[in-house]
């Protein structure tokens, strides 16, 4: 990313409310003038924490941010370029949607026909023209959620931040918007700042998710970085159904886990370092027992419509979850087929810095020749 395409910079930012213990620890990252960022985390990682810092609702107790190059840590919130949609859309409900929309322009004083274009250009953005005269009482969920976006864009501004917008809405209407928000940012082109604790969500919408946990940013990458290669055992869990198990590398491209050795991709660990490992459950392949790399008992079995959600176990006690499409009969023992590529190793407690030095180490032998 070069200078000028960084729209906000994170420098060693902690963030700590009386004596308690930081809600921030450190954080320092860069977003990309454009792109869709999400925050992703479980409650009270400090998601929204990072939004209002942005917005100028609070200040950092350490550390910069930097806006287009600039510090901005004492610059209040109305000069900021950036709008934001809260959870509860903090609509006015004594106004209708028109008056909603204008309400920044009227606050800065602009002409009555300049309000009017600018109006009806977001709610055009938003599909809501001919509902200008509704009250916002008289809107569905997903349609007031629209308002709340088109009041955010009507000013123009740099960045928008959305603190868990579609939390309210069901599944349904939930998917829509998705789909709705991602369209409408790519059509912008306007910096988006998403916050959400919906995994799903996150690997759906975003160009680049950082994942938090205690303050601190566990992981940041694009949605298929973060599921291939989740670094440690919170991203792992966190993000997706996982199988993790205790191992030790053996030596560059060999893992020894639940008893036997196993061919992987992974290098640049030490010998008999203990590791953790990962498999995905969809990486797993149901096979008679002499054929597959694991023996395993079928513990339970669901059905999830697309796939069976099998439970199994191994003779160690480690337990490996497998979707698949083929069912399997509890109680049954079968074999479990995988590929080297499947199996992601973990450095335990790596940083990282070091786990993106390995990868890049690792693809220089790999694509370099
Ligand atoms: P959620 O998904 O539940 O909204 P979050 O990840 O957005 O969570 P934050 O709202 O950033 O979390 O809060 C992180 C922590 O900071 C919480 O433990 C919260 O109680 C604490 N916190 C936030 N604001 C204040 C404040 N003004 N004073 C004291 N503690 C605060």
């Amino acid at each position: 990313m070069t200078e000028d395409q960084i729209i906000i910079r994170f420098e060693g930012v902690t963030q700590q409310f009386d004596d308690d213990e930081a809600v921030l620890k450190d954080v320092s990252f860069e977003i990309e003038r454009g792109k869709f960022y999400t925050l992703l985390g479980p409650s009270g990682c400090g998601k929204t924490t990072i939004l209002r810092l942005i917005a100028g609702f609070i200040q950092p107790s350490r550390g910069n941010i930097f806006m287009n190059g600039k510090v901005i840590n004492r610059i209040p919130a109305n000069e900021r370029q950036v709008n934001t949609v809260f959870q509860d859309y903090a609509l006015f409900p004594h106004l209708n949607v028109f008056e909603n929309v204008a309400f920044g322009l009227r606050i800065k004083k602009l002409k009555n026909a300049d309000v009017e274009k600018k109006v009806m250009e977001a709610l055009r953005f938003v599909n809501l023209v001919g509902y200008e005269k509704r009250e916002i009482s008289e809107m569905s969920g997903g349609q007031r959620q629209r308002v709340a976006i088109a009041r955010a864009i009507v000013n123009e501004p740099e960045i928008i931040l959305l603190d868990e917008p579609l939390s309210a809405l069901d599944l349904k209407l939930r998917t829509e918007m998705q789909y709705e928000l991602r369209e409408l940012q790519r059509r912008l082109g306007i910096t988006f700042i998403f916050v959400t604790h919906d995994q799903e969500e996150a690997l759906a919408m975003s160009d680049v998710i950082f994942v938090l946990n205690g303050g601190i940013i566990q992981q940041s990458g694009t949605p298929m970085d973060i599921y291939d290669e989740p670094i440690n055992r919170f991203v792992a869990d966190f993000i997706g159904e996982s199988n993790i198990v205790p191992g030790r590398m053996k030596r560059d491209f060999l893992v020894e886990f639940a008893g036997k050795e196993f061919e992987c991709v992974d290098q640049g660990l030490q010998a008999d370092e203990p590791v953790e490992i990962v498999i995905r459950p969809e990486d797993l392949e149901i096979t008679k027992p002499e054929l597959g790399k694991l023996q395993v008992r079928v513990d339970t079995q669901l059905f999830r419509g697309v796939h069976f959600e099998i439970s199994t176990y191994d003779d160690a006690g480690n337990e490996w979850l497998v979707h698949s499409t083929k069912r399997a009969t509890v109680g049954d023992r079968i074999g479990l087929a995988f590929d080297p590529e499947a199996i992601h190793v973990m450095r335990f407690g790596e940083t990282e810095e070091e786990f993106d030095k390995r990868l890049e180490a690792y693809s220089e032998v790999s694509y370099g020749e």
